[in-house]
């Protein structure tokens, strides 16, 4: 059915008002302009001590329509000066590793538990992981994926409270409220080992398999 003929027959009974509105809600556009507002809020957030060392906080970028995001634990240096997540040395592996499953890291949403880069690179700690989770929830309320691929042990834990063994647990498809998590290695962890790049690839694209199926 035409969404003319969609809108015309709502409108018959009645429904003008509320469809229009979903529909509005729902939009790129909208999502687009919602995620901006909270980007707005994270540069002036002073919530955990992270906001102390930052160039600028990093809320993360791509489809904001995606079936599957992408999460990693925090911004790195490279990320903090440009304000955009996973571009350093980690951020090139996982484009090119998502590039050869025969996508484009555009047609994802990427981003981090934690919006502020730690000092020294160092994994966020629980409580500033809990401080900025709110942000990441609000930022899965509006892009409203199916598949979330956590990228190493940090941020599968903020999701799980737990401790998370990652090279036993990887592969792993867990649910977590409507969604379906995907536990798989921070590309910085291949980078260091890169007898696991394959593992992380067939990760990935297994986790685009899930959300897309
Ligand atoms: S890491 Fe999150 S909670 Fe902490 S200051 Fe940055 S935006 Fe706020």
């Amino acid at each position: 059915m035409g969404l003319k003929k969609h809108i015309r027959i709502l409108q018959e009974l009645g429904y003008e008002y509320l469809y229009l509105e979903r529909e509005m809600e729902n939009t790129v556009e909208e999502k687009l302009k919602k995620l901006e507002e909270i980007n707005r809020v994270i540069q002036e957030c002073k919530k955990c001590d992270l906001h102390k060392n930052r160039t600028q906080a990093v809320l993360g970028e791509g489809n904001p329509d995606s079936r599957l995001v992408f999460i990693g634990e925090a911004p790195g240096g490279d990320e903090d000066k440009q304000g955009r997540p996973f571009v350093g040395r980690a951020g090139k592996l996982l484009t090119r590793l998502i590039e050869a499953t025969g996508h484009k890291r555009e047609e994802f949403y990427i981003t981090n538990v934690c919006k502020c880069r730690p000092p020294g690179n160092r994994t966020p700690t629980p409580w500033e992981m809990e401080a900025c989770f709110p942000y990441l929830r609000q930022q899965l309320d509006i892009i409203q994926p199916k598949v979330l691929c956590l990228l190493g042990a940090t941020a599968a834990r903020a999701f799980l409270n737990r401790h998370v063994a990652i090279t036993k647990e990887r592969g792993s498809v867990i649910n977590w409220e409507d969604k379906l998590l995907y536990l798989t290695y921070h590309p910085a962890y291949v980078l260091r080992n890169p007898s696991e790049e394959m593992t992380l690839f067939e990760d990935i694209k297994r986790a685009i398999q899930l959300a897309y199926s």
